[in-house]
């Protein structure tokens, strides 16, 4: 393993902004994990755990410390005797959509619904990632990760990474000194189809699959062709995705917020709180779709999407996210949190 010096982050991040990392390794095996940790310890800086740098947006200058990115691979298929399941173990640096192509390919249910989502599996349990209507939390069984200062190996079952919405126990203070190699997933082999969300619902509507039942692979295609529309260009682009979560409020708040917005959109989360969707917000409270100022704007066709249009500085997309924070707060007394993680700030 190779420990480079003064690596430019922006090229590794999907919101192509970020100062250098001070120090950079590529980890391919959990002894190279080990070493990257020890060179650390040793020379007593700081550790930033990176992906595919699809969920963080690095300042501009930098990480003052070692920056590993994960590329552990390998994935290892148990078939459960009865045939039922299918238990999958996989490295953690192994790209997210590629494991759930492999998945739709085997015709395997669980994961199709998460297709097209940028970064690694290692990742996947951090924020507990979900799109229509499917989460991570859904198929993981367990998540195997090593602790950054002790070195010590543990295995989190389902119950003990506390996952709730974009949120884990990876994410608290303790959690962050896990680093994940390995992430179990249990797949069912029978048909699940989860075609109840609108988009694909409608997807469904507009394009039927006749003669035949709805394969895992029909419904990651119809998904990867919701996300065509709905995500600019990686290729042309700077995001990472959603920047802030979807608020969950109390139910008391969205009476009172009713009052004012009768069509507000609500999620039940349990018997006290609600989680409203942000794009609603920033599109009709806000009137805020499309807004866009220097370099940075709301994706015109899913305003819940920060674009760096090209040429941003990462101060001037947190100034853009401050803004949009702002005029929520204004129209709604809702505080917004980011789901993207600022390093470096
Ligand atoms: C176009 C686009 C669309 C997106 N759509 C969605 C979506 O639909 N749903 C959704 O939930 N997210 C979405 N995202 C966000 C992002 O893709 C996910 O959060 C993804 O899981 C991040 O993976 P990553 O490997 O890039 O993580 P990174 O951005 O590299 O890291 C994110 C966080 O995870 C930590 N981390 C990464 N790997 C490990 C590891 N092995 N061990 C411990 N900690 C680790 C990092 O330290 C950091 O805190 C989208 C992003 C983009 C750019």
């Amino acid at each position: 393993m190779v420990i480079e010096e003064s690596i430019p982050l922006y090229t590794f991040t999907t919101m192509k902004v970020g100062g250098n990392a001070r120090f950079f390794a590529r980890v391919r095996t959990v002894v190279e994990l080990h070493e990257a940790l020890k060179y650390a310890k040793d020379n007593a800086v700081p550790v930033f755990i990176m992906g595919g740098g699809s969920n963080i947006l690095v300042a501009s200058g930098g990480f003052n410390g070692l920056v590993i990115k994960i590329e552990l691979k390998g994935i290892d298929w148990v078939k459960s005797a009865d045939g039922i399941y299918v238990d999958v173990n996989v490295a953690s640096g192994e790209l997210w959509d590629n494991f759930v192509g492999e998945t739709t390919t085997r015709g395997l249910w669980g994961l199709e619904n998460l297709s097209a989502i940028p970064g690694t599996v290692g990742a996947s349990p951090v924020q507990n990632i979900g799109a229509y209507g499917v989460e991570a939390k859904d198929v993981i069984l367990n998540v195997t990760a090593v602790h950054c200062q002790s070195g010590e190996e543990r295995i989190f079952y389902h119950d003990e990474c506390n996952f709730g919405y974009r949120d884990s126990f990876f994410k608290t203070a303790e959690g962050k000194y896990y680093i994940i190699t390995k992430v179990s997933f249990r797949l069912q082999t029978k048909s699940l189809p989860k075609i109840d969300y609108k988009d694909v619902r409608l997807y469904f509507e507009n394009n039927q699959v006749t003669g035949r039942e709805v394969s895992s692979q029909d419904i990651r295609s119809a998904i990867i062709a919701i996300r065509r529309v709905k995500f600019p260009d990686l290729n042309t682009y700077g995001t990472a995705g959603s920047y802030f979560k979807n608020p969950i409020i109390t139910i008391g708040a969205f009476e009172t917020l009713c009052k004012k917005y009768p069509d507000m959109p609500s999620y039940v989360i349990d018997r006290e709180h609600v989680k409203i969707p942000l794009a609603w917000v920033l599109d009709v409270a806000c009137a805020l779709k499309g807004f866009r100022e220097g370099h940075v704007g709301l994706f015109e066709k899913q305003p819940l999407v920060l674009v760096n249009f090209g040429g941003a500085e990462s101060a001037e997309i947190l100034n853009f996210a401050d803004i949009v924070s702002r005029k929520v707060f204004e129209a709604t007394g809702i505080l917004i949190e980011p789901e993207v993680e600022h390093i470096g700030f």
